[in-house]
């Protein structure tokens, strides 16, 4: 994994987007504020919001992918990625273009491309650590994961990049792998934290200390995802289930030492109440 300022060069692009959902409609406003032309296609019909933001929405995959995209950034959710991508019409792309998805897995999107992406078009996959709640206020100092899969057309891969990195992103280039590997144990713990919380059902009291607002932050952060997301997250990270284990096995522990602790002092005290053994 490297740390890198990502390239200087930089040059405004025609971006084609695959999905247009909460996250795509975030990514966008930053895009078109720069001045890259944008258009976008999804299952459902976002005509309305495309028109309010000045771009093209394409109900028809053939016209979009015939509309001279330099760069297709591939938003659905993960659990849809294959499907999609291999229900693209990709004989009617007409120039070598870049292909680039932002999924919160990237082992996956990584090997999906490979097997249908044309040879001529360059692949990467990238991960944005922010979303619309994290990002709203600017994506300085938010973190954007990348690897160069498959890239001969290096300045367009660098203009692209150039959008995050001219926003102040930290610029991380790593494996899917290793990507993976650790958004199992941070991003994929946080929001099964974060869905057991809400199962839970905390909601805030006049009594919070500080440490019970963070876990209702999380709570609240992590349901505003899509479950799609979420188990997108654990389906097709393949470091997930062993990340789900651990949570269950360490549950268990703190219990079975609660209760250890408990016994021994019963013993110790025999006449003092417990409310509940
Ligand atoms: P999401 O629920 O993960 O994905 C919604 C998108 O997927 C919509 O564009 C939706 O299209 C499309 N989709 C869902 N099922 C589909 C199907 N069967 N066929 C075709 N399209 C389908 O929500 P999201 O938050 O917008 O996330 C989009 C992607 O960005 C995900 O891969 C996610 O991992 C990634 N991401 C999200 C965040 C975030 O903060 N939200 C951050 C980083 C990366 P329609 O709307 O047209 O139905």
């Amino acid at each position: 994994m490297a740390a890198s300022s990502s390239s200087s060069s930089s040059s405004l692009l025609k971006i084609g987007i695959i999905g247009f959902g909460p996250f795509a409609q975030f990514l966008v406003k930053t895009m078109i504020k720069q001045g890259h032309e944008i258009r976008a296609t999804s299952r459902s019909d976002y005509s309305d919001i495309c028109t309010q933001l000045g771009i093209s929405f394409y109900r028809d995959m053939t016209g979009f992918l015939e509309s001279k995209n330099d760069v297709i950034v591939v938003c659905t959710s993960i659990l849809s990625f294959s499907q999609v991508m291999n229900s693209l019409p990709l004989n009617c792309l007409e120039l070598p273009t870049l292909f680039v998805d932002v999924l919160s897995v990237k082992e996956h999107p990584r090997d999906v491309m490979l097997k249908v992406v044309p040879g001529e078009s360059d692949v990467v996959c990238t991960h944005p650590m922010f979303g619309p709640e994290s990002g709203k206020d600017g994506w300085k100092d938010l973190s954007l994961m990348y690897e160069k899969v498959r890239v001969t057309d290096e300045a367009t891969c660098s203009s692209f990049l150039h959008i995050f990195a001219s926003e102040g992103c930290k610029m991380l280039e790593m494996t899917c792998r290793e990507h993976d590997y650790l958004a199992a144990r941070t991003q994929f713990v946080t929001h099964a934290i974060g869905r057991i919380l809400a199962e839970m059902g905390i909601e805030p009291t006049p009594l919070d200390t500080k440490g019970f607002q963070k876990l209702v932050q999380v709570k609240e952060s992590t349901s505003r995802d899509s479950f799609d997301l979420f188990s997108g997250l654990f389906i097709h990270n393949r470091f997930a289930q062993e990340q789900l284990r651990i949570v269950e096995h360490a549950f268990g522990t703190v219990k079975q030492q609660l209760v250890k602790k408990m016994n021994e002092e019963t013993e110790d005290n025999p006449n003092q109440c417990t409310s509940d053994k």
